[in-house]
C-alpha cells in the first residue's frame, strides 16, 4: 500500500494510492489506521508534500555502501556510523533544495529511507521488521566543504530543505532485487542494488535504538552509494528506487 500526505483545497490529508487517484484516509494512518472517509481526490489536483514529518530527529548512516567510502577516501567504517539531521531540513517531493550561501560544494546522496511506525528501544534485529511502518526515498543533501571544514557534521548536513523525503510510504516494500538510482538533470549520478549496504535495516535499527529511542514517524536514512556529486542552482534531483517511485526535487 502506497500512502501520500498531501493538500487540497486548503486541508492536508493522507491518503492511499489507487492509480490516478488518493482515497483519503480519516486520520494520519500511524496513529490512527486505514479507515478512509470514502472521499476521493486525483493526484493531479493534489500536491504531495513529504509523507512524514519525523517526530524528533532523522538517523543517518555514514558510509554504508563499500564503494562510497572510499570515494571518501576510506574505509567503511565497521560499525554504523550514526548522525542526526533535525527534522527542519525536512521537505516534500518537488520541493525546492535551497542552496545555502555558506557553502560553495552542495551535493546529493540519494539513499533508501525507513519510516519507524512504533516506539523502538533496545530492537533486536531479529525483531526490527515489527517497528517499520514503512519505506520512501531521501536525499542526504550536504554541504561537502562544510563537512569537511567542520570535522563533525551537524552544519553540513542539517540546513533548511537538505532532506528531501517522498513521494509516498510503501507499508510493503521489499529490498529484494531493488535499486537506487540517482539522476542530476537526467545523468545517472549513483546507482547500485541495495542489498550493496553493508549494514541491513534490520542491524542499523538494533544499533540505533540501543543508542536513543526511536518514535513513530522518526526516520532512518541507510547511507548512499558511489556516485555523489554537486548539485547547483537550477539542477533537478531525482531518486529513483525500485518499488517507490521517484523524489523530485530542484535546486535553487
Ligand atoms: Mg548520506
Amino acid at each position: 500500500m502506497k500512502i501520500a500526505r498531501f493538500s487540497h483545497d486548503g486541508a492536508i490529508n493522507f491518503g492511499i494510492i489507487d492509480e490516478t487517484d488518493l482515497v483519503v484516509l480519516a486520520a494520519d494512518p500511524m496513529f490512527g489506521g486505514f479507515e478512509t472517509t470514502g472521499e476521493r481526490v486525483p493526484i493531479a489536483d493534489a500536491v504531495l508534500l513529504a509523507p512524514v514529518i519525523p517526530r524528533s530527529k532523522v538517523v543517518c548512516v555514514g558510509k554504508n555502501y563499500a564503494d562510497h567510502a572510499k570515494e571518501m577516501g576510506g574505509e567503511a567504517p565497521a560499525e554504523p556510523l550514526l548522525f542526526l539531521k533535525p527534522n527542519t531540513s525536512v521537505i516534500g517531493p518537488n520541493d525546492r533544495i535551497v542552496l545555502p550561501s555558506l557553502s560553495d560544494r552542495i551535493e546529493h546522496e540519494g539513499e533508501l529511507a525507513v519510516v519507524i511506525g512504533s516506539v523502538a528501544r533496545n530492537v533486536r534485529a531479529e525483531d526490527a521488521a515489527s517497528v517499520i511502518f514503512g519505506h520512501t526515498i531521501g536525499n542526504d543533501v550536504t554541504a561537502r566543504d562544510l563537512q569537511k571544514k567542520d570535522g563533525q557534521w551537524t552544519r553540513a548536513k542539517g540546513f533548511d530543505t537538505f532532506c528531501p523525503l517522498g513521494p509516498v510510504i510503501e507499508t510493503e516494500f521489499s529490498l529484494d532485487g531493488a535499486t537506487i538510482e540517482t539522476r542530476v538533470n537526467g545523468d545517472v549520478r549513483q546507482q547500485a542494488p541495495l542489498s550493496d549496504m553493508i549494514h541491513s535495516v534490520a542491524e542499523i535499527i538494533a544499533y540505533a535504538s540501543a543508542v536513543f529511542t526511536l518514535l513513530p514517524g522518526d526516520v532512518i536514512l541507510t547511507g548512499t552509494p558511489a556516485g555523489v556529486g554537486p548539485i547547483v542552482s537550477g539542477d533537478t534531483v531525482e531518486v529513483a528506487v525500485t518499488g517507490l517511485g521517484v523524489l523530485r526535487n530542484t535546486a535553487a
